[in-house]
């Protein structure tokens, strides 16, 4: 028997709602492919717990999951109000400053001083998602007078963001750099990193989680967009992050940065995955919207290698449900014949290398071979794999590795599933190592063709070079 697996993965956020190991047994066998920890939230118990659980569960159902540690990152928010909140009106005045004081109608903290060095007259201040808008009239190195362009209601600590203005933080915050030996400690598979600016934010993160985990870089900031080749060069994936991207530019540019950010990381090879409202209205109802299905859809016809359920799943009545849904709407659009012909629509420019000449050919030699039933990759580093991926190939791939870290981050990428082997050193030993593979993983029968690719010789990492097909 053949099982069908989908090639677009789901990631699911743990929370208050599902941070028990039967919950996450349940998200797991609905179909989520990695967990994600948002440390925003929680505390180091919390989460040495929840990773305690995935890995219990992986055990279990015998499939690898994957973990990704979401950092905070500098979000910058305003202090308390003596009541808890205030409400704003249109044009009235409003003043941010550093004084400790507790706020009201007129004035409240705002801790950064970074804001205040890179205001400039006119420039607007978002606060609580967009909500309210304010736009700058004076200020000085500690205060900000404003007037209130979008009034509302403003309660304590909420978010304020500063559109299209680079400010001179970086993306770690001392509670990031603790978190992350925390996430290091964990073990985790990714550290997602938030509110990245500048390619230099990229490189003094490596520098600290070095190749203890892949690194996942949530674009929400337009810096980031203004330097977006270079990111994505310096990321081992990417994460649309909607919810502050939203915020910080207009929203009627997502649609078009979005589909931007997807081809730049598929012709990079780099996983990348939309995030944030995705079944949004799930965390109150069983059913999702026709536009909530419509997007989920959307997001998989551009090829991209995951979508991710936030709230769904970490404060959700229905989080189970929320990931069969998204199981079930990929399944089907998977499977559309329009589906296919998409995944060829983005021609990826030659970068001349053996190996993208070799995993190039896949998709052609897909529609060539009709018993063609997956691509097998023999890969020490998951490189091969990725570019095996890259190339969108129309079957599932099955990676066979040693390393059990290439199997955890490798969930996260479109189409791959792995399966753990010994070192294999001779080139002849992969063909009945790959056929065993893929009829126990039920990933094809007796009969069925699949393409091996691998790199001679076997024991070095990272140079695709041999194409093999053969008969189970
Ligand atoms: C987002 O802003 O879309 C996002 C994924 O980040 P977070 O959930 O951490 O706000």
């Amino acid at each position: 028997m053949k099982k069908v697996l989908p090639f677009t993965k789901i990631i699911a956020t743990l929370g208050p709602a599902t941070s028990t190991k039967e919950r996450i047994f349940e998200l797991a066998s609905a179909g989520a492919n990695l967990f994600r920890l948002n440390f925003s939230h929680g505390d180091k118990k919390m989460h040495e717990m929840n990773v305690k659980h995935i890995r219990a569960v992986e055990k279990k159902l015998g499939i690898p999951l994957g973990i990704i540690c979401d950092m905070q990152g500098p979000k910058l928010r305003v202090g308390c109000f003596k009541n808890g909140s205030v409400t704003l009106e249109n044009g009235q005045k409003f003043r941010l400053d550093m004084e400790k004081a507790f706020g009201d109608e007129t004035r409240v903290t705002l801790p950064h001083k970074e804001i205040f060095a890179a205001l400039k007259k006119g420039t607007y201040l978002l606060l609580n998602d967009g909500l309210i808008r304010l736009q700058v009239t004076s200020f000085g190195k500690d205060f900000a007078e404003t007037t209130v362009i979008s009034g509302g209601v403003l309660s304590d600590h909420k978010g304020v963001n500063v559109p299209g203005v680079t400010l001179p933080i970086s993306a770690l915050t001392s509670k990031d750099l603790k978190d992350l030996r925390s996430a290091i400690d964990l073990k985790t598979d990714w550290i997602a990193l938030s509110f990245v600016q500048r390619p230099e934010d990229l490189i003094q993160a490596r520098r600290i989680i070095k190749n203890n985990a892949a690194i996942i870089t949530k674009i929400e900031k337009p810096a980031a967009l203004n330097n977006l080749e270079k990111v994505v060069d310096l990321s081992d994936a990417v994460m649309v992050a909607r919810g502050d991207l939203g915020v910080e530019c207009p929203i009627e540019d997502l649609p078009s940065l979005q589909k931007h950010i997807v081809q730049i990381c598929r012709s990079k090879g780099k996983p990348v995955i939309i995030a944030t409202q995705m079944l949004e209205s799930m965390i109150h109802n069983p059913t999702p919207t026709r536009a909530e299905v419509s997007d989920v859809a959307t997001a998989v016809y551009d090829g991209v290698d995951c979508v991710m359920l936030s709230g769904e799943t970490a404060v959700g009545e229905y989080p189970i449900m929320a990931v069969s849904m998204m199981r079930k709407i990929i399944l089907h659009t998977e499977a559309d014949p329009v589906y296919k012909k998409s995944m060829d629509v983005i021609s990826l420019p030659p970068d001349h290398l053996i190996a993208s000449a070799i995993t190039s050919t896949i998709p052609t030699m897909s529609k060539v071979l009709n018993k063609l039933t997956c691509v097998v990759t023999y890969s020490l580093s998951g490189s091969t794999t990725l570019r095996v991926a890259r190339a969108r190939t129309g079957t599932s791939i099955l990676n066979l590795t040693c390393d059990d870290r290439v199997i955890h981050r490798l969930t996260l990428a479109w189409g791959v599933y792995s399966i753990k082997t010994r070192m294999i050193k001779e080139l002849n030993d992969v063909t009945p190592i790959a056929c065993k593979a893929v009829l126990k993983n039920e990933m094809g029968e007796k009969g069925d063709e699949i393409i091996i690719t691998a790199g001679m010789p076997l024991a070095e990492k990272g140079n695709t070079n041999v194409l093999h097909v053969a008969v189970i």
